[in-house]
């Protein structure tokens, strides 16, 4: 189906021709011709289906310049930035349409300069709720003459706790009207409200089937939970991906692999429901800009966010909804461009992966971690960016060690290489271990089994050390289960626990940052048998 065959006029024609959309996506096809005839439509679709032409050009299709400058459309948006988008595409769409003013009025914006812009007309008003209040009670926006109204991404509207404004603003609308609500999940409260709104609405709903996920190429990686930050900066290193989404399932993991991600090197921002809207907006105004190549966020602060060209969208918590994920990834391979998402999945994680499969009905490919060889050769790029960044902030200071330094004889080659020889080994990615597949489950843990090693901690029945408090404190450090861990020995001053051979190096790294009933922590391994008889 063509643009053309929808019944719209020639300038919005135009316009969508000139903004490179060559067919209507599936949403516009079903909801452009309902809402040109004057129906109301209850429409269901994923972030970047196309909601916005879906409802805008009809709007425009329908709309007759009047002169009195009174307000005909009215379409609600959740967020700041959701308004500036939408009014965005919005003028794009009006281009060769003459005479159609369209304003936008948000929170965080001085209000009189509000009011001026509107008294220039305000044809099409693009509002967040609360602000939009605000121009009703000051009377500075009337909609008496106002036929359409259009309610976007109305569950996120719900999310942030904005439909009590939503109902009040209905309130003073006139009864005779169309009225469009779009969601990309149908929550019962929105679905209720719907009804007290809306007149024999028709339901639209894009059902996962129709999902563009054909031109996603979607990657599994198995992995456990700690070394999910290790793989994904392997993973970051072999891409390069410049506009990625990086998904997690909580603010806080969000903010530490924000700050993760920094420290070593990576430019990346994050997003979060906590942050203030003109934090917001600045963020996303440099990821856009490709200031910075990588966003990490949550769910809800990311809803409706459209940014073109995503090279990669990464699941780092696989979502635990499936709408999430479909939402998630849905943002990259965008019309016409090849995406990539990959996903994080940890063995818990295996059966909401499994679930996620069967509702696209399609598979999600499960890709070897990158072995020690690859990884090999991606040292020299790491220490090559440590080079550059080092370059660019040297001091005077150091100028005047390195002369000391020639002083004593030594030739550069001689400093660059023992300097090296100290951060080589930081550079050096390790190849993750491979995560045992959970069907060929251990039952009951053997003792001094050969995969064991036995790990000492500097507490014992002194410090009133329990094996409880051991298990607790190993499970941790090494973000495994209790139950992986072998035999217990606990000594007068200090004790040996059995756990298996892959988490030496984790335990070995995180132990010595934890307490044990209080007690700081010194840990070491032995593997050799006779030591591990315990001591008198
Ligand atoms: P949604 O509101 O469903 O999340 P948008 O309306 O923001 O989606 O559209 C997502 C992106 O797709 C925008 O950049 C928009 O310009 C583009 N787009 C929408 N419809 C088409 C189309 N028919 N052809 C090409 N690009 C389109
Ligand atoms: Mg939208």
């Amino acid at each position: 189906m063509t643009f053309n065959q929808l019944n719209l006029k020639e300038p919005l024609l135009r316009a969508i021709s000139e903004m490179g959309y060559k067919e209507p996506s599936a949403i516009q096809e079903q909801s452009i011709p309902l809402l040109i005839e004057g129906h109301d439509v209850l429409g269901q679709s994923h972030t970047g289906s196309g909601k916005t032409a879906a409802f805008g050009l009809p709007i425009l299709n329908n709309i007759q310049p009047l002169d009195n400058r009174k307000t005909r459309a009215l379409i609600l948006a959740p967020t700041r930035e959701l308004c500036l988008q939408v009014a965005d595409e919005m003028r794009k769409f009006a281009k060769f349409s003459e005479g159609i003013r369209i304003v936008s009025v948000y929170g965080g914006q001085p209000i009189d300069r509000q009011i001026s812009d509107i008294r220039k007309g305000s044809d099409i008003v693009i509002a967040t709720p609360g602000r939009l209040l605000d121009h009703i009670r000051r009377r500075t926006l009337r909609f008496d003459n106002c036929n359409t109204v259009v309610l976007d991404e109305a569950d996120e509207m719900l999310n942030m706790g904005f439909l009590d404004e939503v109902k009040e603003i209905f309130n003073v609308l006139p009864e005779e009207r169309q009225t469009i609500l779009f969601s990309a999940t149908m929550p019962k409260q929105i679905a209720d409200l719907a009804r007290k709104i809306q007149k024999d609405a028709k339901h639209i709903k894009l059902s996962s089937k129709q999902l563009t996920l054909d031109s996603i190429q979607q990657i599994g990686y198995h992995v456990m939970p700690y070394e999910k930050n290790t793989l994904l900066i392997q993973l970051l290193e072999i891409h390069q991906p410049e506009s990625t989404m990086i998904f997690c399932n909580t603010k806080k993991m969000v903010d530490e692999l924000t700050t993760q991600l920094n420290a070593h090197g990576y430019k990346s921002v994050s997003i979060h429901g906590d942050m203030k809207q003109e934090m917001r907006t600045s963020v996303m105004r440099r990821f856009k800009e490709k200031k910075v190549d990588l966003l990490i966020c949550t769910d809800v602060a990311a809803r409706g966010i459209d940014v073109d060209s995503m090279d990669m969208v990464i699941n780092y918590d696989v979502p635990n909804e499936i709408e999430y994920y479909v939402h998630r990834i849905g943002r990259t391979g965008r019309a016409g461009r090849e995406g990539t998402a990959i996903s994080l999945i940890t063995p818990r994680q295996k059966g909401v992966v499994r679930d996620i499969e069967r509702h696209t009905k399609q598979k999600i490919e499960i890709a070897n971690p990158p072995t020690q060889k690859e990884l090999s050769q991606l040292t020299v790029n790491l220490i090559d960016k440590e080079i550059q960044s080092g370059l660019a902030n040297t001091s005077p200071y150091l100028e005047v060690v390195l002369d000391e330094l020639y002083k004593k004889g030594y030739s550069s080659h001689e400093i660059v290489t023992g300097l090296l020889s100290k951060v080589a080994e930081n550079f050096t990615l390790k190849a993750i271990n491979p995560v045992v597949p959970s069907e060929k489950k251990k039952s009951k843990t053997p003792r001094n089994n050969e995969g064991f090693i036995g790990i000492v901690v500097n507490v014992g029945k002194k410090h009133g050390i329990s094996p409880a408090h051991l298990v607790s404190a190993f499970a941790e450090a090494g973000s495994f289960r209790g139950k992986e861990i072998g035999k217990i020995v606990i000594q007068d001053r200090s004790s040996i626990v059995d756990v298996p051979k892959e988490y030496e190096s984790i335990l070995l790294k995180k132990l010595p940052n934890s307490l044990i009933n209080g007690k700081a922590v010194f840990a070491s391994s032995i593997t050799n048998k006779r030591k591990r008889r315990p001591r008198k």
